[in-house]
């Protein structure tokens, strides 16, 4: 028996200064042990190149859609993914409109089915 689909949330970083400042914030609260430098360079990345960064993993349904409604407020796009996929793997996901996920394809949306970690 597989264990019950957890998820990820990436983000394109804004370019306003107290935005991307917000960002750095909420991503250091995340990861305790992360760097602030390395923070700041992938913010920067994203900011640049207009690339997702991933700003949270391994999320129950409740707390994904809760945080992705706080990151809205500092970031210029956010999408939820079913953990493990992500940007530049669209190849091997679907959409679900119903739930604005991106999940794996072969087993149909995880939140649909009744199949996640709540
Ligand atoms: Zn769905």
């Amino acid at each position: 028996m597989e264990d019950p689909i957890r998820f990820d949330i990436w983000c394109i970083a804004a370019s306003e200064p107290e935005r991307r400042r917000q960002l750095e914030e909420f991503l250091s609260t995340q990861v305790p042990n992360r760097q602030i430098a390395e923070i700041k360079r992938e913010i920067q990345r994203s900011v640049t190149n207009r690339t997702p960064l991933q700003v949270a993993s391994g999320l129950g349904w409740k707390n994904a859609t809760t945080i992705l409604s706080v990151v809205k407020g500092f970031t210029s796009s956010q999408q939820l993914y079913q953990e493990g996929l992500g940007p530049g793997k669209e190849f091997k996901v679907s959409y679900c409109e119903k739930h604005n996920l991106f999940h794996g394809g072969s087993l149909g949306c995880p939140v649909c089915n009744d199949f996640y970690a709540a």
